[in-house]
């Protein structure tokens, strides 16, 4: 089978976007992988037996039955598709990304020039549009002067070669300029998962504040039952419904007055299970995980200020548990973004900043609407809450020189909180020894074929 003929259910989305259930064209499937699993729990024949089975019924009749019908959901847990879903808001993204299972990629804003992307514009009028044209305007009319400040500053060393220099420098500045993209500002994702983690997701979207998300969320939902009928047509429940409807409507966007700095807000380690530990968190090597076990040792709660762009990045980290922060002027734009800039473009943020922030008060949006027009910039309050194996994972890995700054700077701030904390139980952190360093390595991480 070649892939030109490959059936892919595809949907259009409004406003120019669209998901995609790709075909891979295996010949065991999806379903079929979930079913020759599932005839294990109820025979030991084999799994031989179990594909004379399939060859011979197919794996409809069974997915309809044993899994939609009696609810045996740890049965779509064994076959996995994989979706693409285009042309939608950073603000979808994350919502879709918002999954402790979430496998999949998102388009960096560190390596794609996001001037050339689509704005998705929920409300339509001129003045919504101008708001958005303005922060591509400045961000286009930013990069050149960005990038000559940065090699100034970051002047090209011998030994390394002029295209990784530049990619790397060009990174920078896609860093610093996120700050002015608006989260209206289009992405592309991919979403890989089995096949009940995209049915419990799809059951929270279809009640997502944003209309642009249960959009998506009714159109995966359509794609999902013309490409597999049997496994996506589960009984709806008011009752669920209606909680879900609630909650999703009433709490699920986080709003908190500012931190004053990062700091654990609550500390639920029980201490005397943590020193039987002690040998297993010393001799821990770099680069490598604490056992899972010590997670029932219990959770540590932080509290702190960060920019939407790196929350956008933290948010990925799925074994720690997050709100997601509602983006809001309120806070202030971060300094960082600011403060990258060269004087006179810096002089040229300050005021676009002002007349973005009065333009979109005159708008007069609900709160999650206004999101849409609100630069990546802004800073928020955000709550994470994690136990140690998860947020050493976290702190180590975002507190490298490869890392936006912003981030960095915060996971540098927890990782010291953990060692004085826990430091005399024998936690030991690898942290990057000169993070502020302008690494040209940063220019290789780009994904691209040879
Ligand atoms: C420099 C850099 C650039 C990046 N660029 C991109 C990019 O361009 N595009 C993109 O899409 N992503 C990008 N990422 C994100 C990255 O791919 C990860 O998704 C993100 O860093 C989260 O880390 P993780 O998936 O390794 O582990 P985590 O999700 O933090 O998990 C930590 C550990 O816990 C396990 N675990 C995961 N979930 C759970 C759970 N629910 N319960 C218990 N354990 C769990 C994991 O297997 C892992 O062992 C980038 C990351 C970095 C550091």
């Amino acid at each position: 089978m070649s892939i030109e003929s490959l059936k892919h259910t595809v949907k259009e989305l409004n406003g120019g976007g669209m998901v995609m259930i790709l075909d891979t064209g295996a010949v065991i499937g999806p379903e079929s992988q979930a079913m020759i699993q599932a005839l294990h729990s109820r025979s030991t024949g084999g799994v031989k037996h179990h594909l004379e089975i399939l060859a011979k019924k197919g794996a409809e009749n069974f997915m309809a039955n044993f899994y939609v019908g009696y609810g045996h959901k740890s049965i779509g847990d064994c076959g996995t598709i994989t979706l693409f879903i285009e042309g939608i808001s950073m603000l979808a993204a994350k919502a879709i990304q918002d999954w402790a299972l979430y496998s999949g990629q998102e388009a960096s804003t560190r390596y794609v020039d996001f001037s050339k992307q689509a704005f998705i514009d929920p409300v339509g009028s001129k003045e919504s549009n101008e708001i958005l044209e303005n922060w591509r305007q400045f961000y286009l009319d930013s990069r050149a002067p960005v990038e000559a400040h940065l090699k100034e500053q970051f002047p090209i060393q011998e030994g390394e070669t002029e295209k990784i220099y530049d990619k790397a420098i060009s990174a920078r500045g896609f860093d610093i300029l996120r700050g002015f993209l608006p989260a209206g500002a289009s992405t592309n994702i991919a979403w890989h998962s089995n096949m009940r983690q995209v049915a419990d997701k799809l059951a929270l979207l279809r009640h997502h504040p944003l209309e642009e998300v249960k959009h998506i969320a009714d159109k995966i939902q359509e794609a999902l039952l013309e490409s597999y009928p049997s496994s996506f047509s589960h009984e709806i429940f008011e009752t669920t419904e209606n909680y879900n409807h609630q909650w999703m409507n009433e709490d699920y966007y986080f709003t908190h007055e500012a931190y004053p700095k990062t700091s654990i807000l609550y500390n639920g380690i029980d201490t005397e299970l943590l020193k039987t530990h002690k040998k297993v968190l010393e001799a821990r090597p770099f680069k490598t995980e604490i056992p899972k076990f010590v997670a029932q040792t219990g959770m540590v709660q932080f509290g702190f200020m960060l920019d939407f762009g790196s929350f956008r990045d933290i948010q990925r980290h799925r074994a720690v548990t997050q709100r997601m922060p509602l983006l809001t002027t309120e806070h202030g734009l971060e300094q960082f973004y600011l403060d990258s800039l060269p004087e006179d473009v810096r002089k040229k943020a300050g005021e676009i900043v002002a007349s973005q922030e009065e333009k979109i008060k005159k708008l007069k949006l609900e709160p999650e609407t206004a999101q849409y027009y609100t630069a990546m910039g802004y800073n928020l309050p955000n709550r994470i809450a994690g136990d140690l194996p998860a947020l050493v994972y976290l702190v180590e890995l975002r507190a490298t020189r490869f890392v936006h700054p912003t981030l960095q700077k915060r996971a540098i701030e927890m990782a010291n909180i953990l060692e004085k904390e826990f430091g005399s139980y024998g936690l030991k952190l690898y942290l990057d020894e000169d993070p502020g360093r302008f690494d040209v390595k940063r220019g290789e991480h780009d994904i691209v074929m040879k």
